[in-house]
């Protein structure tokens, strides 16, 4: 039985990086028919930010990944937020300075400051391990006696993984392959901080054990820790998961990694949703810039990952089936924006009619516009043009508001002296059509233009700064007939009053 989770640390939003190992966990999970879980890291209690853990849960409802197993909704193996877990780790730390994997280190934060300082003035980085550990003022140097009296002496401490000597270890990775690492160059991480609190290393690998996870799939960011994680999995005796570390989102343009300021910096959300930081800082989301959550979902699979064929649109029961971690790159995916607002343009000509145009009428009542036109026909009109839904109000406001002015240069074209009259002879042309269809309207006007000898400019140029205010929309006949022959004669007569 597959089972992966997805294991935030609540210290603010979910940037699109976060949301995408949210994805592949769940499309992984689902292809393999498995469990999808969401495990709130919250050790870090200086980091901890309030809001961000219903963040992280409505922004995964927001694009349909719903997890089996989480804060809220329970499951066999929580709790699943690891503050509440907290009691238990320090057994499973107590276990291993037993076992001789783990030791206690009384050193000061002074102390290490001044090793560090120390190695830098010669040119060398620390590394707290076996080459040093000894020469530190740590238990290791330190009798049992010793550590006892200092730890009766509540004298404060951290404990800290006993990093194996000269070991060649290998690493596999589901994306990237074999490797092999030295063990030498590994640092004594800590497991338990004086705090009493477990760090993250500890606590991630007691989890992914406990809740019998089988895949971790998370960002390239954790792949220096596999060592120590695969480590720590020997030292308990415990088989490890099978790990894949998905590839870095890099800036559209440069260099380096997306970052979250290069999103207002260049005008798209790199948040699923709005985020307003505690000092009043607002950060865009995709949500609130009127994203379908389909479009994101589909913008986000391909940040690392392709099908192998040309289908670009893919739903995400479309994704499911084709989802493979093997193919995954290792490389850095670039992000881009314009992409994103082309899956969007696809996703909105292709979701339901019946509810884009229910978006619309709120969309319009919002602005105080309730109507009895027939906003499907407007709507099913004007989509091809339009991305989001307030392109539909961009290019159709016409439809429910009489122009107040006139586009000036296009007037100075259009309308003559002569328009007026032509204006009355069409209003009078107009009132005597009984069923005032775009076919109908269009048949007589065109005959009655054809008869004049005039060329059809003369009229259709200013009808549609009439109706419209400037020279844009669809079909001029189409305006009217939605328009209705009252609303039309209207604005034919205020353009010549
Ligand atoms: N809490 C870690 C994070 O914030 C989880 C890393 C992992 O998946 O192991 O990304």
């Amino acid at each position: 039985q597959v089972r992966v989770r997805f294991a935030p640390s609540p210290t603010g939003p979910l940037h699109i990086g976060g949301v995408r190992t949210a994805l592949f966990n769940y499309l992984f999970a689902k292809k393999h028919g498995g469990d999808f879980i969401l495990r709130i890291e919250d050790t870090d209690q200086t980091r901890y930010v309030a809001g961000a853990e219903e963040y992280i849960i409505e922004a995964l409802n927001w694009l349909g990944l719903p997890f089996d197993e989480g804060p809220g909704i329970g499951g066999d193996f929580g709790p699943y937020r690891q503050s509440e877990r907290k009691e238990m780790y320090r057994n499973y730390a107590d276990t291993l300075i037993k076992s001789g994997h783990a030791y206690y280190a009384f050193d000061t934060s002074e102390a290490l400051d001044a090793h560090r300082k120390d190695h830098e003035a010669k040119g060398k980085t620390f590394i707290y391990n076996w080459h040093n550990r000894l020469k530190l003022e740590n238990s290791l140097a330190l009798s049992s006696e010793e550590t006892q009296k200092r730890l009766d002496n509540n004298d404060a401490y951290v404990i800290r993984f006993k990093t194996p000597e000269n070991e060649s270890l290998p690493l596999k990775d589901m994306i990237r392959g074999g490797m092999q690492i030295d063990t030498s160059v590994l640092d004594d991480k800590v497991l338990f901080k004086s705090d009493g609190m477990p760090t993250y290393h500890l606590a991630n690998i007691v989890d992914d054990h406990l809740m019998k996870i089988t895949h971790v799939i998370r960002g390239e960011e954790w792949l220096p820790s596999l060592a120590l994680h695969i480590l720590l999995y020997r030292a308990f005796g415990w088989d490890a998961p099978k790990f894949a570390h998905l590839p870095l989102i890099m800036k559209p343009v440069g260099k380096g990694k997306l970052s979250k300021r290069d999103g207002d910096k260049m005008g798209f959300p790199v948040f699923p949703l709005q985020w307003k930081t505690a000092e009043g800082e607002l950060y865009s989301g995709y949500r609130e810039d009127g994203y379908l959550p389909e479009a994101v979902v589909n913008m986000l699979a391909f940040l690392g990952w392709n099908p192998g064929t040309e289908q670009e649109l893919f739903a995400l029961e479309d994704l499911i089936k084709a989802f493979e971690l093997d193919r995954v790159h290792k490389s850095g995916a670039k992000f881009d924006p314009d992409k994103t607002k082309w899956f969007q343009h696809q996703y909105l000509q292709t979701m339901d009619e019946g509810v884009l145009v229910k978006q619309f009428e709120s969309y319009l009542s919002d602005k105080g516009i309730s109507t009895t036109k027939d906003l499907g026909v407007i709507v099913s009109m004007l989509k091809e043009r339009a991305t989001f839904l307030e392109d539909l109000w961009e290019q159709g406001s016409f439809f429910f508001e009489q122009p107040t002015s006139y586009d000036e240069k296009a007037s100075k074209k259009a309308f003559k002296e002569d328009t007026a009259d032509l204006f009355t002879e069409l209003v009078a042309k107009m009132k005597a059509i009984d069923v005032f269809s775009a076919a109908d309207l269009s048949s007589e006007i065109k005959g009655w233009i054809t008869e004049k000898e005039i060329g059809f400019g003369k009229v259709m140029m200013p009808l549609r700064l009439a109706l419209v205010g400037e020279m844009k929309g669809p079909d001029v006949f189409e305006i009217a007939s939605i328009l209705g022959k009252e609303e039309t004669l209207t604005r034919i007569e205020n353009a010549i009053r």
